[in-house]
Protein backbone atom coordinates (compact mmCIF):
# COMPACT_ATOMS: atom_id res chain seq x y z
CA UNK A 1 0.00 0.00 0.00
CA UNK A 2 1.40 3.63 -0.70
CA UNK A 3 2.55 5.90 1.85
CA UNK A 4 -0.56 8.58 3.02
CA UNK A 5 0.31 12.12 2.22
CA UNK A 6 -0.32 14.60 5.14
CA UNK A 7 0.16 18.14 3.62
CA UNK A 8 0.34 21.57 5.89
CA UNK A 9 -1.59 24.69 4.07
CA UNK A 10 -0.39 27.42 6.20
CA UNK A 11 -2.15 30.13 4.38
CA UNK A 12 -1.23 33.66 5.09
CA UNK A 13 0.16 33.23 9.66
CA UNK A 14 3.59 33.08 10.53
CA UNK A 15 6.41 35.31 10.53
CA UNK A 16 10.41 34.40 10.45
CA UNK A 17 10.03 33.88 14.51
CA UNK A 18 6.94 31.50 14.73
CA UNK A 19 7.73 29.55 11.43
CA UNK A 20 11.37 28.18 12.68
CA UNK A 21 9.52 26.79 16.24
CA UNK A 22 7.34 25.22 14.46
CA UNK A 23 9.48 23.47 11.89
CA UNK A 24 12.28 22.97 14.44
CA UNK A 25 9.10 20.81 16.51
CA UNK A 26 7.83 19.21 13.60
CA UNK A 27 11.49 18.13 12.27
CA UNK A 28 11.89 16.75 16.07
CA UNK A 29 8.74 14.71 16.38
CA UNK A 30 8.82 13.51 12.94
CA UNK A 31 11.62 11.70 13.14
CA UNK A 32 10.17 9.13 14.58
CA UNK A 33 7.06 8.66 12.56
CA UNK A 34 8.31 8.75 9.22
CA UNK A 35 8.26 5.38 8.01
CA UNK A 36 4.57 6.13 8.11
CA UNK A 37 3.59 8.98 5.53
CA UNK A 38 5.14 11.54 3.36
CA UNK A 39 4.54 15.15 5.07
CA UNK A 40 5.00 18.57 3.96
CA UNK A 41 4.29 22.19 5.00
CA UNK A 42 2.93 24.62 2.16
CA UNK A 43 4.46 28.14 3.27
CA UNK A 44 4.06 31.71 2.39
CA UNK A 45 6.30 31.73 -0.51
CA UNK A 46 8.70 34.76 1.10
CA UNK A 47 9.37 31.69 3.76
CA UNK A 48 10.47 29.32 1.26
CA UNK A 49 13.89 30.20 1.72
CA UNK A 50 13.41 29.72 5.50
CA UNK A 51 11.59 26.36 4.69
CA UNK A 52 14.67 25.04 2.24
CA UNK A 53 17.14 26.34 4.83
CA UNK A 54 15.51 24.08 8.15
CA UNK A 55 14.03 21.17 5.84
CA UNK A 56 16.78 20.39 3.41
CA UNK A 57 18.05 17.42 5.32
CA UNK A 58 15.03 16.42 6.65
CA UNK A 59 12.49 13.68 5.30
CA UNK A 60 9.95 16.98 5.66
CA UNK A 61 9.17 18.43 1.96
CA UNK A 62 7.77 22.10 1.36
CA UNK A 63 5.60 23.65 -1.00
CA UNK A 64 4.18 26.54 -2.07
CA UNK A 65 0.00 27.75 -1.60
CA UNK A 66 0.13 29.12 -4.86
CA UNK A 67 1.59 29.75 -8.72
CA UNK A 68 1.06 31.85 -11.45
CA UNK A 69 -1.08 30.63 -14.79
CA UNK A 70 1.99 32.21 -16.46
CA UNK A 71 5.62 31.38 -17.45
CA UNK A 72 7.46 34.63 -16.86
CA UNK A 73 6.44 38.13 -17.66
CA UNK A 74 4.54 41.67 -16.29
CA UNK A 75 2.92 40.18 -14.55
CA UNK A 76 3.25 42.03 -11.35
CA UNK A 77 2.58 40.64 -7.56
CA UNK A 78 3.06 36.87 -9.61
CA UNK A 79 5.82 34.00 -8.32
CA UNK A 80 6.48 31.43 -11.31
CA UNK A 81 6.24 27.68 -11.08
CA UNK A 82 10.06 28.08 -12.16
CA UNK A 83 10.81 30.02 -9.78
CA UNK A 84 9.47 28.71 -6.73
CA UNK A 85 11.53 25.40 -8.37
CA UNK A 86 14.81 27.06 -7.23
CA UNK A 87 13.65 26.86 -3.83
CA UNK A 88 13.51 22.78 -4.09
CA UNK A 89 9.61 23.18 -3.71
CA UNK A 90 8.48 19.84 -3.72
CA UNK A 91 4.52 20.47 -3.82
CA UNK A 92 1.92 23.33 -4.51
CA UNK A 93 -1.66 23.85 -4.38
CA UNK A 94 -3.44 24.44 -7.02
CA UNK A 95 -7.49 25.88 -6.75
CA UNK A 96 -7.51 26.03 -3.41
CA UNK A 97 -11.07 27.41 -2.44
CA UNK A 98 -10.15 30.41 -1.28
CA UNK A 99 -8.10 31.00 -4.54
CA UNK A 100 -11.30 30.06 -6.14
CA UNK A 101 -13.50 32.84 -3.71
CA UNK A 102 -11.10 35.73 -3.31
CA UNK A 103 -9.02 35.82 -6.53
CA UNK A 104 -11.63 34.40 -8.64
CA UNK A 105 -9.73 31.84 -10.14
CA UNK A 106 -11.80 29.39 -12.61
CA UNK A 107 -11.33 25.84 -13.52
CA UNK A 108 -9.16 26.97 -16.82
CA UNK A 109 -6.74 29.04 -14.62
CA UNK A 110 -6.01 26.21 -12.43
CA UNK A 111 -5.68 23.64 -15.15
CA UNK A 112 -3.06 26.24 -16.24
CA UNK A 113 -1.57 26.24 -12.87
CA UNK A 114 -1.56 22.62 -12.85
CA UNK A 115 0.45 22.44 -15.80
CA UNK A 116 2.51 25.18 -15.17
CA UNK A 117 3.92 23.01 -12.11
CA UNK A 118 4.00 19.58 -14.07
CA UNK A 119 6.36 21.55 -16.72
CA UNK A 120 8.68 22.08 -13.71
CA UNK A 121 8.58 18.84 -11.70
CA UNK A 122 6.79 20.22 -8.81
CA UNK A 123 3.44 18.11 -7.74
CA UNK A 124 0.64 20.03 -8.50
CA UNK A 125 -2.55 19.47 -5.14
CA UNK A 126 -5.58 20.24 -7.34
CA UNK A 127 -8.24 21.10 -4.84
CA UNK A 128 -11.83 20.36 -5.90
CA UNK A 129 -15.14 20.67 -3.58
CA UNK A 130 -18.39 21.62 -3.06
CA UNK A 131 -19.97 24.60 -1.25
CA UNK A 132 -22.83 23.99 1.25
CA UNK A 133 -25.20 25.48 -1.20
CA UNK A 134 -23.96 23.23 -3.93
CA UNK A 135 -24.03 20.25 -1.46
CA UNK A 136 -27.68 20.88 -0.30
CA UNK A 137 -28.89 21.38 -4.30
CA UNK A 138 -27.33 17.59 -5.00
CA UNK A 139 -24.74 18.90 -7.06
CA UNK A 140 -21.29 17.68 -4.91
CA UNK A 141 -20.39 15.08 -7.65
CA UNK A 142 -20.79 17.34 -10.57
CA UNK A 143 -18.70 20.03 -9.41
CA UNK A 144 -16.00 18.14 -8.37
CA UNK A 145 -16.29 15.65 -11.61
CA UNK A 146 -16.18 19.45 -13.47
CA UNK A 147 -13.28 20.61 -11.37
CA UNK A 148 -11.22 17.74 -11.79
CA UNK A 149 -11.97 16.76 -15.85
CA UNK A 150 -10.91 20.34 -16.60
CA UNK A 151 -7.38 19.46 -15.64
CA UNK A 152 -7.42 15.64 -17.20
CA UNK A 153 -8.22 17.85 -20.38
CA UNK A 154 -5.40 20.30 -20.55
CA UNK A 155 -2.76 17.36 -19.87
CA UNK A 156 -1.80 13.81 -21.28
CA UNK A 157 -2.11 10.96 -18.67
CA UNK A 158 0.96 10.14 -18.51
CA UNK A 159 1.92 13.57 -17.09
CA UNK A 160 -1.48 14.16 -14.75
CA UNK A 161 -0.46 10.94 -12.97
CA UNK A 162 2.15 12.91 -11.33
CA UNK A 163 -0.26 15.34 -9.21
CA UNK A 164 -2.14 14.82 -6.47
CA UNK A 165 -6.42 15.38 -5.55
CA UNK A 166 -7.16 17.24 -2.66
CA UNK A 167 -11.24 17.06 -1.73
CA UNK A 168 -12.28 20.10 0.24
CA UNK A 169 -15.38 20.57 0.89
CA UNK A 170 -15.81 24.40 0.98
CA UNK A 171 -18.08 24.19 4.10
CA UNK A 172 -15.65 22.02 6.11
CA UNK A 173 -12.80 24.43 5.44
CA UNK A 174 -11.48 26.60 8.67
CA UNK A 175 -15.18 26.13 9.93
CA UNK A 176 -14.79 23.39 12.90
CA UNK A 177 -17.02 21.11 10.75
CA UNK A 178 -14.97 18.63 9.02
CA UNK A 179 -17.18 16.07 6.76
CA UNK A 180 -17.63 13.00 8.17
CA UNK A 181 -15.58 10.14 7.13
CA UNK A 182 -18.59 8.13 5.41
CA UNK A 183 -19.27 11.60 3.84
CA UNK A 184 -15.64 12.14 2.84
CA UNK A 185 -15.17 8.68 1.55
CA UNK A 186 -18.28 8.88 -0.82
CA UNK A 187 -16.57 11.33 -2.82
CA UNK A 188 -13.54 10.13 -2.83
CA UNK A 189 -14.79 6.86 -4.23
CA UNK A 190 -16.67 8.76 -7.01
CA UNK A 191 -13.45 10.83 -7.48
CA UNK A 192 -11.31 7.68 -7.56
CA UNK A 193 -13.94 6.17 -10.29
CA UNK A 194 -13.79 9.62 -12.56
CA UNK A 195 -10.07 8.62 -12.78
CA UNK A 196 -9.99 5.12 -13.62
CA UNK A 197 -12.80 5.93 -15.85
CA UNK A 198 -10.65 8.50 -17.15
CA UNK A 199 -7.57 6.38 -17.59
CA UNK A 200 -6.16 3.22 -15.83
CA UNK A 201 -2.70 4.94 -15.39
CA UNK A 202 -4.52 7.60 -13.13
CA UNK A 203 -5.73 4.76 -10.95
CA UNK A 204 -2.17 5.57 -8.28
CA UNK A 205 -3.14 9.55 -7.76
CA UNK A 206 -3.39 9.84 -4.26
CA UNK A 207 -6.56 11.69 -3.46
CA UNK A 208 -6.38 13.99 0.00
CA UNK A 209 -9.15 15.08 2.37
CA UNK A 210 -9.07 18.49 3.71
CA UNK A 211 -11.33 20.20 5.64
CA UNK A 212 -11.24 21.05 9.82
CA UNK A 213 -9.03 17.81 10.21
CA UNK A 214 -8.03 17.38 13.52
CA UNK A 215 -5.95 14.96 15.50
CA UNK A 216 -9.11 13.66 17.23
CA UNK A 217 -10.85 13.19 13.68
CA UNK A 218 -7.96 11.88 11.47
CA UNK A 219 -7.71 8.47 12.98
CA UNK A 220 -11.72 8.12 11.53
CA UNK A 221 -11.04 9.63 8.17
CA UNK A 222 -7.64 8.09 7.48
CA UNK A 223 -9.17 4.91 7.88
CA UNK A 224 -11.76 5.17 5.13
CA UNK A 225 -10.32 3.22 2.06
CA UNK A 226 -10.15 5.97 -0.41
CA UNK A 227 -8.28 8.76 2.09
CA UNK A 228 -4.78 8.82 1.01
CA UNK A 229 -3.76 11.31 3.45
CA UNK A 230 -5.15 15.03 4.48
CA UNK A 231 -4.21 18.45 3.52
CA UNK A 232 -3.93 20.64 7.07
CA UNK A 233 -5.19 24.03 7.32
CA UNK A 234 -5.44 25.41 11.20
CA UNK A 235 -4.45 22.41 12.50
CA UNK A 236 -1.01 22.76 10.72
CA UNK A 237 0.24 25.53 12.49
CA UNK A 238 0.52 23.43 16.07
CA UNK A 239 3.07 21.31 15.80
CA UNK A 240 1.89 19.08 18.08
CA UNK A 241 -1.55 19.08 16.66
CA UNK A 242 -0.05 18.00 13.34
CA UNK A 243 1.92 15.62 14.71
CA UNK A 244 -0.72 14.37 16.03
CA UNK A 245 -2.38 13.73 12.56
CA UNK A 246 0.47 12.58 11.11
CA UNK A 247 0.36 9.82 13.85
CA UNK A 248 -2.86 8.94 12.47
CA UNK A 249 -1.73 7.63 9.38
CA UNK A 250 -0.38 4.83 11.13
CA UNK A 251 -2.03 1.27 10.13
CA UNK A 252 -4.67 1.24 12.99
CA UNK A 253 -8.22 -0.22 14.13
CA UNK A 254 -10.48 2.18 13.48
CA UNK A 255 -13.96 0.42 12.59
CA UNK A 256 -14.74 1.74 9.21
CA UNK A 257 -18.89 0.78 9.85
C1 LIG B 1 -7.19 24.25 4.02
O1 LIG B 1 -6.90 25.43 4.14
O2 LIG B 1 -6.85 23.63 2.99
C2 LIG B 1 -7.92 23.58 5.08
C3 LIG B 1 -8.32 22.34 4.92
O3 LIG B 1 -8.16 24.34 6.21
P1 LIG B 1 -8.68 23.80 7.64
O4 LIG B 1 -7.94 22.53 7.94
O5 LIG B 1 -8.36 24.88 8.59
O6 LIG B 1 -10.15 23.54 7.50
Amino acid sequence: MPKKLVLGNWKMHGGIQANGDRLKRLVAGFTTREAHCDVGVCVPHLYLAQAQEMLKATSVRWGVQDISTHEEGAYTGEVSARMASEFGVAYALAGHSERRTYHGETDEMVAAKVARCLDVGIVPVLCVGETLDERERGETRQVVERQLTAILKMRPTDDARRFVVAYEPVWAIGTGRSASAKQAQDVHAFLRQVLDSWSSSLSSVAILYGGSVKASNADELFAMPDIDGGLIGGASLDANEFLGIIEATQPHTVSQS
